[in-house]
């Protein structure tokens, strides 16, 4: 099986380039980060305190996460309801960056990930996929960008959605993220010895797609 692992921090364009590679591919595209999403909105639906780490290694176990994949497109089921509509606001990006700490939660989804590299052809995003998930992984991807980069695309997205946003605020939550990913102990977000780096701060979506093809080709050739 071919895997290609993305990694990086929040707002990198991870998602949106790993969806293109993959259609480009005719791989699976794997969101990691939606499975961190989805077990966030089941502890938030709990009424799990973000800061009780042993509720949340409790209420964790009972949440079954599972992924679909329709025309490209990847279904996140929490305990068999599709929550792909329910799993980007705020609220569930800040509880997933919490939760995404504790080792119980982390536990619960990499073994269902490292299945879904040992069957198939895949492009994996997430933070710590090129150096825990698939270690193995033919090729690696580190993807970044400015903070303030990153923060501006974030915030004409929720504009074009017709939402209202803060671009400080939404740094501030980047950069607070970004902290809590790169610096927890176990599964830390940093760039596995193997990947290429690839910075997209002055980079179009094509050329970040057409530069990362590039790479594939000559790593698996
Ligand atoms: O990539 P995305 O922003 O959707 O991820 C949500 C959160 O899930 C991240 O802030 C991170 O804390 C966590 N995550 C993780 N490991 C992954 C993917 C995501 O810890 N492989």
């Amino acid at each position: 099986m071919i895997n290609i692992a993305i990694d990086g921090p929040a707002g990198a364009g991870k998602s949106t380039i790993a969806r293109r590679v993959a259609e480009q591919m005719g791989y699976i595209y794997v969101d990691t980060g939606a499975m961190y999403r989805a077990m966030a909105l089941y502890l938030l639906r709990s009424g799990v305190d973000a800061g009780d780490m042993d509720a949340i290694s409790a209420r964790c176990r009972e949440a079954d996460i599972t992924l679909t994949h329709e025309n490209g497109e990847q279904n996140v089921l929490l305990n068999g309801e599709n929550v792909n509509g329910l799993i980007r606001t705020p609220e569930v990006s800040q509880m997933a960056s919490i939760s995404s700490v504790n080792g119980d939660v982390r536990a619960r989804l990499t073994d269902l990930q490292r299945k879904l590299g040992r069957e198939q052809n895949v492009v994996m995003d997430g933070r710590d996929i090129g150096t825990v998930i698939l270690p193995d992984a033919q090729v690696k991807i580190y993807l970044t960008a400015q903070t303030r980069v990153r923060a501006q695309r974030r915030y004409l997205e929720m504009i074009q959605k017709g939402e209202t946003a803060d671009l400080d605020q939404i740094e501030q939550e980047i950069i607070e993220r970004d902290y809590r990913d790169m610096h927890r102990e176990i599964a830390p977000l940093k760039q596995a010895e193997d990947a290429v780096l690839v910075d997209t701060s002055e980079m179009t979506i094509e050329e970040v797609t057409d530069r990362i093809l590039a790479i594939i080709r000559e790593k698996t050739a």
